[in-house]
């Protein structure tokens, strides 16, 4: 019974039956009594007609067999009629041999009652009913009882019949409701069908429906709800989707990690940035693991306890710094889940160390010379100014540490210059071998006081590029001066100058002591040196390459060392070759 369908034919059917049951019953019991009265009316005017015709007119009983005999009425009627004695002995019949009648009506008749009464009798194996009718007649202070009686099969015949066509017309009348009901049932479920499936489809995910509304009734304005909800649904989806991307892209692309634990611990979301930060498998991880690994002490339960409970800090994971940050989240006073958002701060930390690390060495390069220059005064001033020898020695000392502080100031300005993009270069067309030519002259003093050698081989190119020609001849002089300071006397020191269809490649190699492997990718960082007192002792500020590194990256070139132990040094500057039409090009 949960159709509709099976609901509606069931109603329709029951409603059939009872009608038909009802007016079939009241058809046939009209019809029984007009069937009845018919023949109760013609019983008794037959009665009559043989209580005059007869038994009045004739008088004497021995006349009335014979009276009865010649009465045509009684075959006619499928009638059988009898006169019968007071005390109810048949004295004429129109049924020969005559019969011994003893039944309801005769006994009532006897007492002057007219009855009319049934009586079953089973003849030659046949069930017979008769239909009776008696009546007392008096002539002449003689009673006589006139007895009718019918085979009632003659009228039950007719009601039967006409109750098996009643029930004909029932079966006949259920089978086309059952039709028309079923028909109609359709017709009515089919469209509340058709918006169920339509519906299931939607519960589905498929939101693109739209059904075509064939009727103006209820269903039809429930269609056109349907199809209106449809298509708000659909737009609604539309938009959710849209906003849903837009969010889903943002936390992709986001550089912090973020990760969500619904209450029970279990992952619901987390981004690239997650999985590439912590470096291990997340994807089906729980909260418990998480914090486990994190190497953080963390209940979920707290969380659940306690709603202000948060948590902030920084850990090291895979050598990284992370900014760790677990944000619960609630929902009407229960906790839904909890967010944790990690930041990688390891540049920050890195440059933080670094910056710290730079003070300290700055402070130190200053207080070094600062130390010196205060003790030599201080000598001076208690005295030693009188020594004209010592006085001169000590002032010298104190003019060489002025200078080097000064140089360390200069250097130093520099660089915080390029740090801030504020280093003004002035760009024009020069002649490699020319700015290297000068860089070798100017160091000529240096050179030559250690016996050194430089070999520049010349291969009467020009070399042509687009630069600052004081910051270049800074470079060379900085490298060619390193060369000299950082290798022995009597040596030589070789520069020459290979090109490839982009680049230049100035090679500035010496045989001197050379960079331990170890310290060789550090010797362009700011303070670094390899041997601390040598270079002191060679005046050297520890930032001459820094600066050389900064002014090539500000020419869109490179710089770069090779170097082995006791063997000597390379260091190579790679320079864009100037293309006369290169900007056109661009
Ligand atoms: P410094 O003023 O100390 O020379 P630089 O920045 O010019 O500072 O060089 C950094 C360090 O690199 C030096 O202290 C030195 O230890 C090493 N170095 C540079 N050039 C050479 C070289 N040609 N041979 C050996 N070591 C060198």
């Amino acid at each position: 019974m949960k159709s509709i369908k099976i609901k509606l034919m069931f109603l329709y059917l029951t409603l059939v039956f009872i009608v038909m049951i009802v007016s079939g019953t009241y058809i046939l019991s009209s019809l029984k009594n007009q069937e009845l009265n018919k023949i109760n009316n013609e019983i008794t005017n037959y009665a009559l007609y043989i209580d005059e015709q007869i038994i009045n007119e004739l008088q004497s009983p021995e006349n009335f067999q014979h009276g009865l005999e010649s009465l045509f009425y009684s075959a006619k009627n499928n009638m059988q009629c009898s006169i019968l004695n007071s005390r109810g002995a048949t004295i004429a019949s129109t049924s020969l041999p005559y019969e011994e009648y003893n039944n309801q009506s005769i006994i009532k008749a006897m007492q002057g009652e007219e009855s009319f009464s049934y009586l079953k009798e089973r003849r030659d194996d046949k069930l017979i009913i008769w239909y009776n009718y008696a009546r007392r007649s008096q002539f002449n202070d003689s009673d006589y009882i006139i007895f009718i009686r019918t085979n009632a099969a003659f009228f039950l015949d007719n009601i039967y019949k006409m109750t098996f066509t009643l029930i004909f017309a029932l079966i006949l009348s259920l089978i086309l409701a059952g039709a028309i009901g079923f028909l109609f049932a359709s017709t009515l479920t089919g469209p509340i069908i058709n918006l169920s499936n339509k519906a299931k489809e939607i519960a589905n995910g498929n939101l693109k429906q739209k059904i075509i509304i064939n009727s103006n009734d209820e269903i039809g304005e429930l269609t056109l709800s349907f199809n209106h909800m449809t298509q708000k649904l659909d737009q609604t989806m539309q938009k959710l989707t849209t906003e849903n991307n837009k969010l889903e892209i943002i936390l992709q692309n986001m550089t912090d990690a973020v990760l969500y634990f619904n209450s029970d611990g279990q992952i619901m979301q987390f981004n690239y940035a997650a999985q590439n930060l912590l470096g291990f498998k997340i994807d089906k991880i729980n909260f418990e693991d998480l914090t486990k690994k994190m190497g953080i002490k963390n209940n979920l339960s707290d969380y659940k306890n306690n709603f202000s409970l948060s948590y902030d800090e920084t850990i090291i994971i895979n050598g990284k710094y992370l900014n760790v940050n677990f944000v619960p989240c609630h929902n009407k006073n229960v906790l839904d889940g909890i967010l944790i958002v990690l930041q990688d701060i390891t540049k920050h930390k890195k440059l933080d160390d670094m910056r710290k690390e730079f003070v300290a060495n700055v402070s130190h390069e200053i207080r070094t010379p600062l130390t010196t220059i205060k003790a030599y005064t201080e000598t001076l001033l208690n005295g030693a100014i009188d020594n004209k020898d010592l006085a001169l020695g000590f002032l010298n000392t104190i003019n060489d540490e002025t200078q080097r502080v000064s140089i360390l100031a200069k250097d130093l300005l520099e660089l915080s210059r390029f740090d801030n993009n504020q280093m003004k270069l002035e760009f024009a067309l020069l002649n490699l071998s020319e700015i290297l030519q000068k860089s070798i002259e100017q160091n000529k003093i240096l050179y030559e006081a250690k016996n050194q050698t430089i070999n520049f081989a010349q291969k009467g190119e020009t070399y042509i590029i687009n630069a600052d020609a004081n910051r270049i001849n800074q470079v060379f002089s900085n490298i060619i001066s390193n060369a000299i300071k950082y290798s022995p006397n009597e040596t030589q020191i070789d520069i020459f100058i290979e090109q490839t269809s982009k680049y230049f490649r100035v090679y500035i190699k010496d045989n001197g002591y050379g960079i331990p492997k170890e310290d060789l990718h550090h010797i362009f960082e700011r303070f670094y040196r390899v041997d601390k007192t040598r270079s002191r002792k060679m005046g050297g500020t520890g930032l001459g390459l820094s600066i050389a590194q900064k002014i090539m990256e500000a020419h869109d070139g490179k710089i770069t060392a090779n170097s082995k132990l006791n063997e000597g040094t390379t260091i190579i500057l790679r320079f864009n070759k100037f293309k006369e039409n290169a900007d056109e090009q661009n």
